[in-house]
């Protein structure tokens, strides 16, 4: 078997030792006699996996106790929908930096709820940096300000928690979560589908401050409610339990092999540090955002000739380097490389590309 680089956006790959671990225990977890797959959500066996992965993530991420943990199902992108029904309850208006794709979805799914109103964007560059917030830009009288961390499709990212006063900041971690420690008393709520960085696609994890709980407008569906599924413990239906596991699972390689968030940072910085230098020394390829706002997790690169990126998805596919084609909004090349990307990982398609671009100079 041979496994390869995979540099998908997401669904992206997993720790090696964490899909060993699913698959030993795949017939029989503990001495359960079935496999989580089959478990009841209602049994003693499966509430210890779902309280063993908050727990973990709340060691992880060091959440406060007056925040909430959910799993719930729909992705990131029922989130837009969600956290605007149940936030937008003040004065019915919301503020939102639109930094990419994803941040356009969620200010226009909250625009269909109330007064999304759009404070900064950066589409005047294609998405290739993070606008200046300050305060005075702000409305203080906004229910929320949302802004997407990381920037999966362009490559950039938030370096600094913008100051948004008392009103409460609400950010998309999708494609960056758990990839570094975060000030989670700094947010009002934190949201990420969990293929991008920490788990199967299916489920979604929603950290939100208890005050910000229970103010969803009246008649507003159960399931869309947050306060269903935190008087229930995320278990108000059947939640996605087998991704829950894997969460777990993901949790525990953070928190034991790698030594927790601050590692995992270093890790990443080097990481990416190492394939920004690549790119600022290449005459083939280059980067495409503004330095100080790179993403650590997902590096956009071109060469400038849509021909040779075509041929260098190819050959490097063939080399065991996939899914490094770019999203169609900025073309070219795209590497994501969240925490389960090995440095070796790195290294490897940094010696590839010097070889492709060797072979490639006129
Ligand atoms: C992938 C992604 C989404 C969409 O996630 P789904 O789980 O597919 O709905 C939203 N926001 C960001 C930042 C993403 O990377």
């Amino acid at each position: 078997m041979a496994r390869v680089y995979n540099f998908s956006a997401g669904p992206s790959q997993l720790p090696e030792s964490v899909l060993k671990s699913a698959a030993s225990e795949l017939l029989e977890y503990g001495s359960s006699g079935q496999s989580v797959m089959e478990m009841s959500h209602r049994s003693p066996e499966y509430q210890a996996i779902i309280d063993s992965a908050e727990a973990l993530l709340r060691e992880v991420l060091n959440i406060p106790d007056n925040y909430k943990v959910l799993f719930l199902q729909g992705g990131a992108s029922l989130q837009f929908t969600m956290l605007a029904m149940n936030l937008m309850n003040g004065s019915h208006t919301a503020d939102y930096v639109v930094t990419g794709v994803w941040g356009k979805k969620a200010a226009a799914e909250g625009a269909k709820i109330g007064n999304a109103r759009v404070i900064a964007s950066s589409a005047d560059k294609n998405f290739s940096y993070i606008p200046k917030i300050t305060k005075d830009m702000i409305n203080p009288e906004a229910d929320y300000v949302h802004v997407c961390w990381n920037n999966t499709i362009y490559g950039t990212a938030w370096h600094q928690i913008p100051d948004t006063g008392d009103v409460p900041l609400v950010a998309d971690m999708s494609s960056c979560f758990l990839s570094e420690p975060v000030d989670v008393s700094k947010f009002g709520m934190i949201y990420a589908g969990a293929q991008k960085n920490l788990a199967p696609a299916g489920v979604t994890i929603v950290i939100i401050r208890e005050d910000l709980v229970g103010k969803a407008p009246e008649g507003t569906p159960a399931m869309l409610d947050y306060k269903t599924h935190v008087d229930a413990g995320s278990m108000y239906n059947t939640p996605p339990c087998w991704c829950i596991y894997m969460c777990k699972l993901v949790l525990e390689w953070i928190k034991n092999d790698i030594g927790g968030l601050e590692k995992m940072k270093e890790r990443n910085q080097a990481k990416a540090a190492k394939l920004y230098a690549f790119l600022e020394s290449s005459k083939l390829f280059k980067d495409t955002v503004e330095k100080e706002d790179r993403s650590i997790m997902n590096v956009p690169f071109v060469t400038g000739d849509a021909e040779m990126d075509k041929k260098f998805v190819a050959e490097s596919k063939a080399a065991g380097f996939v899914n490094l084609k770019g999203h169609r909004s900025v073309g070219g090349m795209r590497a994501s490389i969240y925490n389960a990307m090995q440095p070796e990982g790195v290294d490897a398609l940094i010696e590839f590309m010097k070889k492709f671009e060797a072979e490639n100079s006129k």
